[in-house]
């Protein structure tokens, strides 16, 4: 590993404690939580594990900040400046940042500094320059009426986030979570919260007030569930799982009915058709996105739907890309793909690839070669053919290297495979034939649809699922209907003279 990258390593002043109210503080109940490091096993305890007296504390602090006003009331224009002040600070400490996330997640150092993090700073510019170019509306209802509908904030809104990109989730929802006018309690993933932490500060010096963005790391069962069951807060937004997702459904019935938003997981399926004629480029879109970050993204494409006809010379090619995405040490600086998350996903990975193995599916890649780093935790990448359609490789989100071949003859078959899953995040079609192309887009039950491509995104679109990968919608200008209510203000008016 590079001697600088180590040394810089060492100098990192981590802070480990909750953000409340413009300042770091120890938790109340004063626990911690242990962890080991995934890049190679070297002790990172000593996080905060914030509890129910914690988060109150939190929603508190917000719920000051917000009637005081001084943020909700603040000038688009002032906020603006504000918020990009703010993305130039996240900027200039860009390889800090990168480097609490890849100790904290064992994802590789290069990904952080060159893709994730300037894709977080991307999200705070984007929501600023949106926010002021979109109008509320006046309807002339009568000669003696009118009404506007405006949007107000919700009030005091809670952000839960997962660890496999840990800035950017957190970033593309606190942008318009803050630039509507809402104070935020953030609850970061136990697993990577170094890095939010640092930004709570930053958000601070570039001028958003004290108690309008507080991070409480901790538990999900216990800091997680107590921000979502919270009568005072307004909003519950998340990304995670589909189980939690669910729970997080259930907290907001449980107490005041809270408007929530859910990103949650996906199994989502890549369909190869004879119809396509660079297979090549295929092949390198399929393993980049399927093996980018050990296969540790919700919108993965953890399914390859391939024509029967094609699927032999189609594997070929894979097998030859899949061995670009070799897991390497991730503080390397030319490394693509490091470690899982943590040794506890290592073992639900693994036990996936064993029941795959049990359903008699077939490994087709080579799983022989050694872990990069002693004490870390790695996976290869994994290909099963002959899979089973109801087996549960072939049904569950994964969330690692695991990809799954299932074969079609015809295209409406393809269309019932792919939509058979409780899952609908999204998919991708390859094609030639524009009428197949628009058929299967339209039949596809998913939040996005891909044609010959892959993965490709900006903040212009929404980004989010149907069916059990969840409810609402994360980027692009929708963003901001999450994290505002729409009133409706009618006035009559007196006729005051005779005009006829
Ligand atoms: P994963 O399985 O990928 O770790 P989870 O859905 O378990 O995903 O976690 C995503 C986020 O939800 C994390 O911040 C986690 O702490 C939080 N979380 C987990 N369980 C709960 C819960 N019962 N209530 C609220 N938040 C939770």
């Amino acid at each position: 590993m590079n001697k600088t990258i180590e040394s810089k390593l060492q100098n990192l002043n981590i802070e480990k404690r909750a953000f409340i109210d413009g300042i770091y503080v120890d938790s109340i109940e004063g626990k911690t939580i242990t962890k080991l490091s995934s890049v190679d096993g070297r002790d990172i305890s000593g996080l905060s594990a914030c509890t129910e007296l914690d988060i109150n504390k939190a929603v508190d602090a917000a719920m000051r900040s917000y009637q005081d006003g001084q943020w909700r009331k603040m000038s688009l224009k002032d906020k603006k400046n504000i918020f990009y002040k703010f993305a130039n600070l996240i900027q200039q400490n860009l390889e800090e940042l990168a480097l609490l996330d890849t100790i904290e997640t064992g994802r590789s150092y290069k990904n952080y500094f060159f893709d994730s993090i300037p894709k977080a700073i991307e999200a705070i510019r984007w929501f600023a320059e949106s926010v002021d170019k979109i109008y509320d509306h006046a309807i002339s209802t009568s000669y003696t009426s009118s009404a506007t509908i405006i949007r107000e904030p919700l009030g005091v809104v809670g952000i839960i986030t997962p660890w496999n990109d840990p800035l950017v989730v957190a970033l593309w929802k606190l942008s318009p979570a803050l630039l509507m006018g809402n104070s935020v309690v953030l609850k970061p993933a136990e697993q990577s919260s170094f890095s939010i932490l640092k930004v709570a500060q930053l958000a601070l010096e570039a001028g958003i007030p004290k108690g309008v963005f507080n991070v409480v790391p901790g538990y999900g069962t216990e800091a997680g569930k107590a921000l979502a069951l919270h009568n005072d807060v307004r909003g519950i937004f998340f990304t995670g799982s589909s189980l939690v997702g669910k729970q997080i459904l259930q907290y907001s019935g449980l107490s005041n009915m809270k408007k929530v938003g859910l990103e949650c997981g996906g199994k989502s399926p890549f369909i190869v058709t004879k119809n396509y004629s660079n297979f090549q480029k295929t092949s390198e879109v399929l393993a980049k996105n399927i093996f980018y970050n050990q296969g540790q993204i919700c919108s993965a494409p953890s399914r390859l739907l391939i024509d029967n006809t094609i699927k032999a010379k189609f594997l070929e090619l894979l097998l030859l890309e899949s061995g670009k995405y070799t897991p390497k040490n991730p503080l390397d600086l030319e490394s693509e793909v490091g470690a899982v998350v943590s040794f506890k996903q290592k073992e639900r990975i693994e036990a996936y690839i064993q029941s795959g193995i049990e359903s008699g599916a077939k490994i087709i890649t080579n799983t022989t070669k050694k872990t990069p780093v002693d004490g870390g935790a790695y996976i290869q990448p994994i290909i099963f053919d002959d899979v089973h359609l109801d087996s549960l490789i072939a049904q569950d989100e994964i969330f690692g290297p695991v990809l799954v071949v299932l074969g079609f003859d015809t295209i409406e078959q393809a269309i019932e495979i792919a939509n058979h899953s409780k899952y609908g995040l999204a998919a991708s079609i390859w094609t030639n034939d524009f009428n197949e192309a628009h058929y299967v887009s339209r039949a596809l039950e998913s939040g996005i649809v891909h044609i010959n491509s892959y993965g490709d995104d900006d903040y212009t679109v929404p980004f989010g699922g149907v069916k059990e990968s969840g409810l609402g919608k994360d980027k692009s200008i929708y963003a901001f209907d999450e994290y505002s209510n729409l009133k409706t203000i009618w006035m009559n008016f007196e006729i005051v003279r005779n005009d006829t």
